[in-house]
């Protein structure tokens, strides 16, 4: 769709002042107003088209780019303008300032009720869950007991008694919305605000239900289960739609939020979607190597320990680690060795070891940064 020419919208010469763009957008404004043309989509665009031609040439350095390069100049993302996609309330928030103050009149406008009955919507909860490794590994159905407002049973939530007990509001005749019409120096305006009667809901209980006493709510005990995802985290919150407390009077219902609480594992720790395992040999141990029990998630593994393996080496288990949440990648489990050095040690022991003192093999070799980094290397082969 080509954008008609933003003089011609707001009916202005190109050379136009400051103030007579102003005068001339407000005078738009005014005649195209949703208020004052409710349900007329035709005067809506008319309001939209203004708004965005008023955003442009209100502005010294974008109307400079407009007469150099037409819509291209200020159209889209790299304009920094509305593209076009400028809603209701972005004008309102964006130019509110040119009805108010002075003209009086306008007001209430944008909020949840404006064109129509208000629905009710029910409030969030929040519950805390807690998993342990091998339930955040495997994904989790978690039941849990919340109190919560529910609908009411008796009367379907509707809040009356026989649920037909109602009528219209006589104040707003069912709308929902009053309208006040004041004499301002542009004329007459029209404004519009929830109705202060019903509610905004544009109907009254005639006969109010004697369980929830015309609320359309109780509080209750609800069981919930919850299907956790593998991968989670602590800290995570997970969105359960339409669990949370119910709406009066049969509107929407509240979302169900759910913070994720991690259970420390004994021996595991967490590192992102990583396992880390400290595992301890002795010194013979790192010497002649052995065969080491692993914990993992999903029970113990056998990893076999080389002879002659060094302390502060890490074996990588590849896929023993955790899920990545709502994807198809997994972790590893990094087993770090450590060589357990003695303190205290009994006569034949040190007998044993002064044995071994500058004994060929024993000696250790020339120590050089070069080769921490090359161990740094190794340890994640
Ligand atoms: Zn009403
Ligand atoms: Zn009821």
């Amino acid at each position: 769709m080509s954008k008609r020419d933003y003089y011609e919208v707001l009916e202005v010469s190109k050379g136009a002042s400051k103030e007579e763009i102003k005068k001339a957008y407000r005078k738009k404004a005014i005649k195209y107003h949703p208020d004052k043309n409710q349900g007329d989509k035709a005067a809506e665009e008319k309001f939209k088209e203004a708004a965005e031609a008023y955003e442009v040439l209100s502005n010294e350095e974008k109307r400079q780019r407009y007469d150099q390069y037409g819509h291209a100049g200020v159209g889209g993302a790299a304009g920094g303008g509305f593209g076009g996609g400028m809603s209701m309330d972005d004008i309102f928030s964006h130019f509110g300032d040119i009805f108010g103050g002075g003209f009086g009149g306008f007001g209430g406008f944008g909020g949840s009720s404006r064109g129509g009955r208000r629905v009710n919507k029910g409030s969030n909860l929040r519950v805390k869950v807690k998993l342990n490794l091998s339930e955040i590994a495997n994904g989790a159905e978690k039941k849990i007991k919340v109190k919560k407002y529910v609908e009411c049973k008796p009367c379907g939530g509707s809040g009356a008694q026989d649920g037909s007990s109602y009528s219209n509001c006589s104040t707003c005749h069912g709308t929902g919305q009053v309208t006040r019409i004041s004499n301002t120096i542009l004329g007459q305006m029209q404004t519009s605000s929830t109705c202060p009667t019903c509610g905004g809901e544009g109907k009254i209980i005639t006969n109010k239900c004697n369980h929830c006493a015309g609320e359309g709510i109780t509080r209750d005990e609800e069981i919930i289960s919850l299907n956790i995802p593998a991968g989670v985290e602590e800290g995570m919150q997970l969105s359960v739609s339409g669990k949370g407390n119910a709406a009066r009077r049969g509107g929407i219902n509240g979302d169900l939020l759910v913070l994720i609480e991690e259970e420390k594992h004994p021996e595991l720790v967490r590192d992102g979607n990583n396992l880390i395992y400290s595992l301890n040999v002795s010194i013979p141990e790192a010497i002649l190597g052995k065969t080491a029990e692993i914990p993992t998630v999903d029970g113990a593994v056998k990893v076999k320990i080389e002879p002659g393996t060094q302390p502060g080496k890490i074996l990588r288990l590849r896929g023993k680690g955790l899920p990545e949440v709502n994807s198809y990648g997994k972790g590893d489990l990094l087993v770090h060795i450590q060589v357990f050095i003695p303190k205290d040690i009994n006569k034949d022991e040190r007998k044993a070891i002064e044995k071994l003192q500058g004994a060929e093999n024993f000696e250790p070799k020339k120590g050089s940064a070069e080769s921490f980094f090359s161990r740094m290397r190794n340890m994640f082969e």
